[in-house]
């Protein structure tokens, strides 16, 4: 479970993330949309302690993120925007296990969550090739695949689809939707749901920093266009 209450964020003198309360129990697929600076990636990138708050506080499974940083860091995987800038390894393999190696674990656990996670993302037997020589889709799954190696319990993902076109964005929403489908809860941030809204379960849309839409997609129909955001 993730949550967050009253969470305020400033950059400056200017509230990016303005009051924001919400619960994301585990195993639930939300839809995080709004426009353009509406506070999307400032609003996730609290759920695993990459930015503190300046008021309010974000919980993971009832601790606060910051007195456990590894715990979230282990519960709540993320997958950035521009998945270029995450890697760490140049081989497909040796990148996937980064994250687990520095959790600790064994060589044999290791090579078990590498396979098993680049065998989520249909990508199996291809830990030997360079990152760079993927395509961009393929960078996309092979960064859904790291995070997935560390095991979370949620994925937020801020913008997979950003640079990908039709036939790689489809390949990754048939992949969120086999993790959805395995229980591994998903946030989904973007601006643009035409690729996504028949997956979640919620759909929760940011205005200026703060929550203004929050229902079951059918319901949160009605009110998206008004914020300015795409609908299918
Ligand atoms: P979104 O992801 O919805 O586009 P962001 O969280 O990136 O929104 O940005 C929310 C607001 O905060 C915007 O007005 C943006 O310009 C501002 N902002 C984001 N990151 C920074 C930063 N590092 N420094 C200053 N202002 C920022
Ligand atoms: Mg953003």
């Amino acid at each position: 479970m993730i949550a967050t209450r009253n969470l305020v964020h400033r950059y400056g003198d200017a509230a990016a993330v303005d009051g924001v309360s919400l619960s994301i129990p585990d195993g639930e697929f939300v839809l995080l949309a709004g426009p353009n600076g509406s506070g999307k990636s400032t609003l996730v990138r609290h759920f695993n302690g990459l930015l503190d708050p300046d008021r309010g506080e974000v919980l993971v499974d009832g601790t606060p993120v910051g007195d456990d940083l590894v715990a979230a860091r282990t519960r709540v995987g993320m997958v950035f925007q521009n998945p270029r800038d995450g890697f760490v390894a140049p081989l497909v393999g040796a990148d996937v296990a980064f994250g687990p190696e520095n959790l600790g674990l064994s060589r044999e656990e290791i090579e078990r969550r590498v396979d098993a996670a680049l065998a989520a993302v249909n990508m199996a037997g291809r830990r030997d090739e360079r990152v760079d020589d993927l395509s961009g889709g393929e960078r996309e799954r092979v960064a859904i695949a790291g995070a997935l190696a560390m095991e979370p319990d949620h994925l937020v993902l801020d913008e997979p689809f950003t640079g990908l076109d039709a036939p790689a964005r489809e390949s990754v929403v048939e992949q969120l939707r086999g993790l959805r489908d395995s229980g591994t809860g998903v946030v989904l941030v973007t601006h643009d749901l035409r690729d996504a809204l028949a997956l979640a379960d919620r759909v929760v849309a940011l205005a200026d920093g703060q929550v203004a839409v929050d229902a079951p997609p059918a319901e949160a129909r009605d009110e998206l266009p008004e914020l300015g955001v795409r609908l299918p």
